[in-house]
């Protein structure tokens, strides 16, 4: 077997000319897999011998629909994708005025349990491939209808626990000969795993990191979230003052809100403390309800955000799209696991 979707232009390349072809067979190859071709029949400009070669290292199956739903409300579309070897992801398509936006999922599974999140509750399985990232992209384009310009990475998994693949997906998927989205067009989320934040920080990227806070102080989200017990709110914080350093450009973060856990007065103060003076931008989501979990929305939205904009803090409401079709976080997978029996 040999990987061909999740290969650059450049190895695409060398590998056309270790089956004897020319050079610019790589770019046609890495062309045809940006549009989501089911078979090599497709490919017809290739040569039957290169095709043949394709299919005998068995490395272009498609995604194909498990389960598709689309909102009546506001044209939300989530796809259940079945993967090669039999595992489900979700991906969602979300339809703004400024284009649309798909969110992906980075892995299948989580390993990080946060105590809101129905994506972790069977833990993880495995990492997605840069090529399994790049095609849920490609095909909710291609059987949606709709062109994708933006992209979100805040689907099932956490991003940087897979971070060389999600690197690899990035290159991919901003590539001029492919799908050709600008970095500045791409966020990344993540619970805070600081290593891989500083590895980012490195590269430089123009994409937005979103980080998920969900709370300011270390009792309170080390209770909602275990990746906290190991580096605190502190470090988290230095971690995103480095990255900000480095990049220059603004971190967005997400806060959950729950009713009683991470929403009162106090909350929103000491957030106001730790953000004060920095560039950021806080985005408040009303909790989606996890069937297996007893939090509940928070019903001080406004006057949480109200505190945070008179300390000065540019703070937003999230719009909730798709709340017809359980359009987030791992709802879709965790029914169709249960309906096969096979639920944690
Ligand atoms: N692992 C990454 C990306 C996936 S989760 C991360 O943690 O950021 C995408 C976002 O949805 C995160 O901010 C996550 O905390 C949030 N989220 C998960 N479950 C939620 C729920 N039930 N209600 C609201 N937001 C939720």
């Amino acid at each position: 077997m040999t990987d061909l979707k999740s290969m650059t232009v450049e190895e695409l390349t060398a590998w056309c000319r270790d089956q004897g072809q020319p050079a610019f067979r790589g770019k046609q190859l890495f062309q045809w897999l940006s549009r989501g071709v089911a078979s090599t029949e497709e490919m017809t400009d290739l040569p039957k011998s290169l095709r043949a070669k394709i299919d005998q290292e068995g490395g272009i199956a498609p995604l194909r629909v498990e389960r598709k739903q689309v909102s009546k409300l506001d044209g939300t579309i989530k796809y259940l994708w079945r993967l090669s070897d039999g595992n489900c992801i979700e991906t969602v398509l979300m339809r703004y005025h400024h284009g649309n936006s798909v969110c992906i999922s980075s892995q299948v599974g989580c390993a990080m349990g946060c105590a809101f999140c129905a994506s972790t509750i069977g833990g993880k399985v495995r990492n997605l491939t840069a090529g399994e990232l790049l095609d849920q992209v490609i095909f909710t384009q291609k059987d949606s209808g709709h062109p994708i310009s933006n992209i979100v990475l805040m689907g099932i998994g956490e991003p940087l626990d897979n971070y060389d693949n999600v690197r690899r997906f990035l290159t991919l998927v901003n590539h001029p000969d492919g799908l050709n989205i600008g970095m500045r067009h791409i966020s990344l989320s993540t619970c805070g795993l600081i290593r891989g934040i500083d590895r980012l920080a490195e590269e430089g990227l123009q994409l937005t990191l979103s980080v998920s806070l969900h709370a300011p102080d270390d009792e309170t989200r080390s209770a909602l979230m275990p990746v906290n017990r190991g580096a605190g709110v502190a470090a988290l914080f230095e971690a995103c003052r480095r990255y900000f350093a480095k990049t220059g450009r603004r971190i967005s973060y997400e806060y959950a809100m729950i009713e009683g856990v991470n929403d009162t007065p106090r909350h929103a103060a000491l957030l106001a403390d730790q953000l004060e003076g920095t560039v950021a931008h806080v985005n408040l989501i009303p909790l989606n309800h996890v069937e297996e979990s007893p939090l509940k929305p928070s019903t001080h939205v406004a006057a949480f955000q109200r505190q945070l904009e008179k300390r000065g803090i540019t703070a937003t409401v999230r719009r909730r799209l798709g709340s017809d079709i359980d359009a987030s976080c791992g709802q879709l997978r965790r029914k169709a696991l249960k309906d096969r029996g096979a639920g944690a």
